[in-house]
């Protein structure tokens, strides 16, 4: 794509404006890639094999067009704001970020939502692989596991429970990082009357726990062997749910573009 390309993509009505800034990027079960400018500009470049492949040069140039349109878009911004993007001393803004960094990390949200990450990826590194694979190789029929999941309510399959979990685990991690973050600092008066991006943030974190608690739930039937582990990873991710509605107590009023209008 060129610069006059993204420029137009950028002008179309018909994308619902920042959508992507508060789903859960699983574009494939998405009921508005027609609606969504991410979804579009991402076909584009993986509709053409050179421009999706990093080892390639095209990957590059296109990289550094949309940076560069980005910028142009950005200044012109600015100077309708009346903002002189010269006069920010980046060394400062740098200096700041780092802090920022570190508070976001010690977190209390943050740090819970890493250590559920890690507590799923021990769960399938450990002897449960085994059994899955044993699983996901039949048809269904031999296995009176995948049987019982298929009575269950909800998804169908072990392999989208599996899919559900994986999705969202470090999902959650990383909304939550933008929600706290966006806590930080201080907004002007005008933007305290608008939504808060750490509210969207938190509420799509939210749904993903609540997707993932339920996944859980199923799993918990599923592997009746392993309940102690899968209970604890329940309990974790029920005590992440509380700790995230009491820090950002207005993440669930928050109305997403085009998920909640
Ligand atoms: S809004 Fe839908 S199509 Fe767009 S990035 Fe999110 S999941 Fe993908």
């Amino acid at each position: 794509m060129n610069k006059e390309e993204i420029k137009k993509m950028v002008k179309n009505k018909n994308f619902i404006s920042g959508i992507y800034n508060y789903c859960d990027r699983w574009c494939e079960r998405c009921a508005f890639t027609s609606r969504c400018m991410n979804f579009a500009m991402t076909r584009e470049y993986s509709d053409d094999p050179e421009a999706s492949d990093i080892n390639n040069e095209k990957f590059w140039q296109s990289l550094s067009e949309i940076f560069k349109v980005t910028r142009e878009m950005l200044e012109e911004s600015a100077e309708e704001m009346g903002i002189d993007l010269d006069s920010i001393d980046f060394e400062e803004a740098s200096r700041d970020e780092t802090i920022k960094d570190k508070i976001v990390k010690n977190h209390i949200c943050c740090k819970t939502a890493k250590k559920y990450y890690e507590m799923v990826d021990a769960f399938f590194e450990s002897e449960y692989i085994p059994s899955l694979h044993l699983v996901d190789k039949s048809d269904g029929e031999n296995s009176p596991e995948v049987q019982k999941i298929d009575k269950l309510d909800g998804p169908a399959t072990l392999d989208e429970l599996v899919e559900i979990i994986y999705w969202y685990h470090h999902f959650i991690y990383v909304k939550l990082m933008r929600s706290v973050r966006g806590t930080l600092g201080d907004p002007s008066e005008i933007l305290q009357e608008f939504p808060k991006d750490s509210d969207g943030s938190a509420k799509v974190a939210l749904i993903a726990i609540d997707r993932s608690i339920a996944a859980w739930g199923h799993m918990h039937n599923y592997f009746s062997s392993h309940r102690d582990q899968i209970l604890s990873l329940i309990k974790h991710l029920d005590g992440l749910r509380k700790r995230v509605e009491g820090v950002f107590p207005e993440a669930r009023n928050f109305v997403r573009p085009g998920f909640d209008e």
